[in-house]
């Protein structure tokens, strides 16, 4: 599928994929669901001294998509997942830099445990609805990352519908606004579950492709670029300049 031709000739948009930001040993495995704490303030360091400009997730939809302006070295943080984690490690430095983020919420389990997650991961605590509230107040967007986190292409369309309508609500619930982005669990995602996701109004859906999200050819399918445990500031730079060209294969998970 070609993308559209009016989001390639934009500025590059980088939106970066964390999971949790803490104090982690080198894991051997799921290093994309890793960021020590330590490179994410070097990271974000490095954001801000090259004059990146970290938009939400709205304004980079809004210039991809509607013809809004997009400004140039355009990056956007996303996490994945809600981990309680975030509003220790992650949010000060976010805040010491007025860098704004969008953190995707498995609305079943707000307030328990990453049950989803293989035998090998400390199955993290995430956020509670206290904490979900005063990040929102405090400028961060929130949007669905399913119900329970299921690979939904292997649902039948009700229990998809279910995943994706139910979860939207519920956030829209407690957040009293409306929640306007999808994050497809694992990454995975059939033609069903996309039309699932427009039909319930999102105004767009993130996937584990890699690439910038001009290469998005609609704006259900938007590629990310996951950062990884490894990513020293190399890697980093190599991942916001270079990494743009959309790969086909979900990167790790
Ligand atoms: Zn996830």
């Amino acid at each position: 599928m070609a993308a559209p031709r009016s989001a390639q000739a934009k500025p590059a948009v980088s939106i970066l994929r964390y999971h949790q930001v803490g104090y982690f040993a080198a894991p051997r495995r799921h290093r994309t669901c890793y960021c020590h704490v330590r490179r994410f303030r070097s990271q974000m360091n490095y954001l801000k001294s090259f004059d990146y400009n970290v938009i939400s997730l709205d304004e980079a939809v809004a210039g991809l998509f509607d013809d809004r302006p997009l400004p140039p070295r355009s990056v956007v943080l996303t996490f994945d997942d809600g981990y309680e984690g975030f509003h220790e490690h992650a949010f000060p430095i976010l805040a010491q830099h007025g860098f704004t983020a969008t953190i995707f919420i498995v609305t079943g389990l707000v307030g328990r445990c990453a049950e989803w997650l293989s035998a090998d991961q400390v199955k993290a605590p995430l956020m509670s609805a206290e904490t979900l509230c005063e990040l929102h107040r405090a400028g961060i967007t929130f949007g669905s990352h399913s119900n329970t986190h299921p690979r939904l292409s292997g649902l039948s369309v009700s229990k998809q519908r279910d995943q994706i309508f139910r979860s939207k609500a519920v956030l829209e619930e407690l957040l009293a606004e409306e929640v306007r982005h999808f994050c497809y669990p694992y990454g995975d995602y059939g033609r069903q579950t996309r039309e699932l996701v427009e039909e319930a109004d999102y105004a767009s859906a993130l996937t584990c492709l890699r690439g910038a999200a001009n290469t998005a050819p609609n704006r259900f399918e938007i590629p990310r670029k996951a950062i990884s445990f490894g990513d020293n500031l190399v890697g980093y730079f190599w991942k916001l300049h270079m990494k743009h060209q959309r790969k086909v294969q979900p990167a790790d998970r």
